[in-house]
């Protein structure tokens, strides 16, 4: 395994080898994981919200001292500070309430400071989280393509349920995650990475404006382009046809039952991304690789004396 140079200590790998440690050390960092997208979901569609009022305040030159938004004066607000707390009586909560779903059990979900309810979202994207990290796990074993898979997974989490309560799939998501897959492909593929991050975000482009001129409506969004994008990046052109179909016929279905049966305005918005999330998560856990993306199928096995396989591109003469 000297040739696939990744800095991980010789030690973990051994015991990432072991049958059963892999998922279950995938678990524990996935509920970890779900925490953390807690607080992205959260925080980053009010932290864009709050800069967007500013820059809206200053190109209006209402730099009024009565302003509220003023930049200046309002506390610190992102993903750091500031500290978990109640939003309803602002309480910061203690590092053992904060423990993935544990911790809102443990307090039945309610604050321990004032009794208000805490949402059991938080717990149930924690063992989303959980959960489909060890899906990947069990997937695709002790691979460098396995942590890769990992990385795409919390990103699609924290992008479908954005997505989901804003209607919005904010660049901060999409635009890291189409770069780490064109950058994971230079050790992999990346002809077809590149194709498929062009070719993703110009098929949704093209049934957006034709929906336009035909309808004068928008269909979509650009944060769905550059989420295609994306996927097209790590999971190659090969499977955009799939993500898209599965997430039209899905958005559909799901679109016309909550129409007819749950009374939805048929003119409300459905968000897009949750759809594209879900559907390119399947497309790369029923796949056969990450084609745009990493070494495919290279195990780490410190015990294979065999060199990595399939560093080859497909397009390279074969020996
Ligand atoms: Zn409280």
């Amino acid at each position: 395994m000297t040739e696939v140079g990744w800095p991980l200590p010789h030690s973990w790998l051994l015991t990432l080898t072991l049958p059963g440690v892999l998922p279950a050390v995938a678990g524990l960092a996935g509920l970890l994981v779900g925490s953390f997208l807690n607080t992205v979901i959260h925080r980053l569609p009010r932290t864009l919200e709050r800069d967007w009022r500013a820059q809206c305040a200053e190109l209006a030159g209402d730099a009024a001292p009565s302003n509220e938004a003023a930049p200046s004066s309002a506390p610190r607000y992102d993903l750091v500070a500031p500290r978990s707390h109640c939003p309803a009586c602002q309480t910061p909560i203690r590092a053992l309430h904060l423990i993935p779903v544990l911790g809102w059990l443990w307090l039945r979900g309610r604050c321990a400071a004032c009794g208000a309810t805490i949402s059991p979202r938080y717990p149930l994207i924690e063992l989303a989280s959980g959960l489909a990290f060890v899906a990947v796990a069990l997937r695709f074993g002790p691979t460098v393509e396995c942590a890769a898979a990992l990385v795409v997974t919390g990103f699609l989490i924290a992008l479908a349920v954005i997505d989901f309560d804003t209607h919005y799939l904010p660049d901060q998501l999409t635009l890291p995650l189409l770069w780490l897959g064109l950058a994971a492909s230079l050790a992999g593929d990346v002809r077809n990475a590149v194709v498929g991050a062009i070719v993703g975000y110009l098929v949704l482009w093209s049934v957006y404006q034709a929906f336009k001129l035909a309808t004068g409506k928008e269909g979509m969004g650009y944060g769905d382009f550059k989420l295609l994008a994306a996927l097209g990046a790590w999971l190659g052109p090969a499977a955009l046809l799939p993500i898209v179909l599965a997430s039209s016929v899905a958005g559909a279905v799901i679109g016309l039952v909550l129409i007819f049966f749950f009374g939805r305005a048929r003119e409300q918005p459905l968000a897009f991304g949750p759809y594209l999330a879900a559907a390119g998560w399947l497309v790369m856990m029923a796949g056969d690789a990450l084609p745009g993306g990493l070494l495919l199928g290279t195990p780490i096995d410190p015990w294979s004396p065999d060199p990595p396989r399939s560093l080859d591109s497909p397009w390279s003469p074969d020996p």
